[in-house]
């Protein structure tokens, strides 16, 4: 390992001091558990000046704020999973959490470093774009926010620019009542990455019809997307088996043909619209 320059604010203003000086040549570390895996792998290119914001404890917060729920970026997943408030208002973020790596992982690891590092098999994102979640950059120019769905331009790149801190994700806060679920596959049940995973909201109401529904499968497409094909099919409509395999083979037959046929699509096809299926009639098995 090259040698580097190490900065470690105390608070955002520092931090954000710290990149606007350094720009390029600096790089954030949260938790550690994406860039030392990055920083350690042979020919890997060292950044000349790190800045490490995992003493800013302003940035580790959760609250709820009328119907918003507010999060810092240094909350590890392991917070993300015990915390009383994501569960009551967003309890799929808390399911995928507690998917995420091992107990060390979860300990370490934040929520701001999954979304930054922005892998298509982040446990976070699927749900928090259900979630309708938006996020803060901080910089020396001021803070912007940006609706997650369009955070992301592919695979591991982020139209946040290199000066710029995650500071906050914020979501509005499901209403009581509502379905959610998050169901991952990976090669194997533990420390496995997702091969796919589905994220799903579904809002039952007093007649038993659906007034809402959010999919996003993961895992999939190039970026993150919501199925709105599927969901437009949702609306309107009993929860039934047959409903949920039909929004499965929707979701399906959008992958692959946004993907193209190859040599994985023999699995993929129905494994995608298995795994919708299930997610969904999760919502009714696991919340109700
Ligand atoms: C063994 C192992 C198992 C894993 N399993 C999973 C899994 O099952 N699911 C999954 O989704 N991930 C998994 N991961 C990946 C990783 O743990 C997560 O992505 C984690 O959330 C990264 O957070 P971090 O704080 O460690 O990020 P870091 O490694 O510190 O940073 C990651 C990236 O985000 C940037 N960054 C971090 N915070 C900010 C910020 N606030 N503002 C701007 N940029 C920032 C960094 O500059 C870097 O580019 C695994 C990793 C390991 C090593």
């Amino acid at each position: 390992m090259k040698p580097f320059t190490y900065i470690v604010p105390g608070s955002v203003q520092e931090a954000v001091a710290a990149l606007h000086e350094y720009g390029g040549a600096a790089r954030v570390l949260a938790g550690g558990t994406d860039l030392l895996v990055e920083w350690r792998r042979p020919g890997a290119r060292m950044p000349a000046v790190v800045v490490d914001i995992s003493r800013i404890e302003s940035l580790r917060k959760v609250s709820l704020e009328g119907r918003e729920i507010l999060l810092g970026p240094l909350m590890t997943h392991g917070e993300l999973l015990h915390s009383d408030v994501i569960r009551s208002g967003g309890a799929l973020l808390a399911s995928a959490a507690s998917t995420i790596g091992s107990p060390q992982i979860r300990n370490r690891g934040t929520l701001g470093g999954n979304i930054m590092n922005g892998a298509p098999c982040a446990d976070t994102v699927p749900p928090l774009i259900a979630l309708g979640a938006t996020v803060t950059l901080s910089s020396a120019d001021g803070d912007r926010e940006c609706h997650l769905s369009g955070f992301f331009n592919k695979p591991y790149a982020t139209i946040a620019m290199g000066e710029e801190l995650l500071t906050q994700v914020r979501f509005p806060a499901l209403p009581p009542g509502t379905k959610t679920s998050f169901v991952k596959l990976g090669r194997r049940n533990a420390l496995s990455i997702a091969r796919l995973s589905v994220a799903a909201v579904v809002y039952v109401d007093g007649s038993g019809v659906i007034t809402d529904a959010r999919i996003v499968p993961g895992a999939a497409h190039a970026v993150w997307k919501r199925s709105m094909e599927a969901e437009n099919l949702l609306i309107g409509r009993s929860p039934s088996h047959t409903l949920f395999a039909e929004a499965g083979k929707i979701v399906s037959d959008v992958v692959i043909k946004e993907t193209g046929r190859r040599w994985s699509t023999e699995y993929k096809e129905p494994v995608i619209a298995a795994l919708v299926r299930r997610t969904l009639e999760n919502c009714f098995t696991v919340n109700d």
